[in-house]
Parts: structure tokens; sequence; C-alpha cells
């Protein structure tokens, strides 16, 4: 996913980030398994899974003692509270639905946002109450174009402080994409047609704006 890729590598503590510690277990856990393919999990040898050929696991770093700030900690600086409504698809009162600003590998990608500067775990009962009947409507929605068989539904909250929830649509038929590395095909596989994409996102919208 390449809009996502981006939100994943902010996240990413830097190589001059300090060690909390150094204990022995620790180092010994940051060691990779082998080089041997015997030494790697299971999942390498998934239909899913998108790589094959040789491979060896990357050191684990170690832990930073204070996580970086993300990115809109300080909500004068959020990008999402300083955009306006017309960058996005669909708003209301409380909520906004935007997508990635190209077209990439999956029919859909769009992400829901609170109005509000919040994080998940800061929702209060109706926000929440609304982010329950919202999920439902999107997934019913994107699960209705006839090129999509499931719709993934994420919050990884790593990358931005302002809550997002994502929506992946997973292509009809395509079973290589099922499961959690569907977010690495995004990136993989050429981008959907610019005509196709935008058609799918209007009708995304006008589904919600169908109250
Ligand atoms: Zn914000």
């Amino acid at each position: 996913m390449r809009y996502l890729s981006g939100v994943a590598s902010a996240s990413t503590p830097g190589q001059n980030s300090k060690p909390a510690h150094s204990n022995p277990k620790q180092q010994q856990r940051n060691q990779p398994a082998s080089g041997s393919r015997s030494e790697l999990p299971a999942f390498v040898d998934w239909p899913a899974f998108p790589f094959e050929g040789d491979m060896r696991l990357k050191s684990l770093q170690d832990p930073v003692s204070a996580e970086p700030p993300r990115r809109g900690a300080r909500q004068e600086q959020c990008t999402a509270c300083h955009t306006p409504d017309s960058a996005y698809l669909w708003s209301n009162e409380r909520w906004r639905l935007k997508s990635p600003p190209a077209p990439s590998g999956l029919p859909v990608v769009v992400i829901l946002e609170p109005r509000a500067h919040l994080d998940l775990g800061d929702l209060s009962t109706m926000h929440a109450a609304e982010l329950g009947v919202l999920t439902v409507r999107l997934e019913r929605a994107i699960r209705s174009l006839e090129s999509v068989a499931q719709v993934h539904v994420n919050r990884w909250g790593d990358g931005t402080a302002h809550l997002q929830q994502w929506f992946l649509a997973r292509p009809h038929g395509f079973l290589q994409l099922r499961g959690p590395f569907m977010t690495m095909w995004d990136e993989i596989l050429p981008p959907v047609e610019e005509h196709e994409w935008q058609m799918n996102l209007e009708y995304i919208a006008a589904w919600l704006a169908d109250d």
C-alpha cells in the first residue's frame, strides 16, 4: 500500500533511537533466528505471501525507552484537523471519509476519520456507536461493488494521532490476496484504472450520502 507505507515508515523509530536496556535476553531476542529457510515462519510458504526465494530475518531493533510522537500528536500540527471538507469524499457533522491521493492495486482504499481530534480510545459513547454503524455501512457499500469480494477493516494507530480507520477492498476472485498480506499486494499490483477508481469512490460516497 503506497499511501500506508508512508504512514508506517513515518512511525518507525530512527537510527539514532537509544536502546532502553541491553540485557542478554533482549540481545538474544534481537538476533535473527538463522539464515536457514527452515527457521523462517510458516507463513512464508502460504499462497498469500507475496515473496519467494532466498530470505532471511532482519535483526529486531532494541526497544526505545520512549515512543516517538505520532504525526499530529499536537493538534495544531495535525493534518486531518487542517484539511477542509472539500478534500474528502464524504462528510457529516462528526465524520469524514477520504481516499489516498491516487489509485493503488486494490479497487477501493478509503479512510474514515472523526472530525474532532480524537483517537480510538478517546471516542465518546456516541462517537463509538456511530463508528460501529458507519463501519457496517461502509463495508456493505464497498462489498456491493461487483469487482469486490471482501473488505478488510483496519486501525493501526502507529503513524497518526488522529484516528484513521482503513477499509481495503479485495478484488473478486483473487484468492491469493486473502488475509493480512493484502496491504503488501496493494503496493505490488499495478494501479487500477483511474476511471474505475473514481467511479468506485463516487459510488461509496453516494451510498453514505443516501441516509
Ligand atoms: Zn486532528
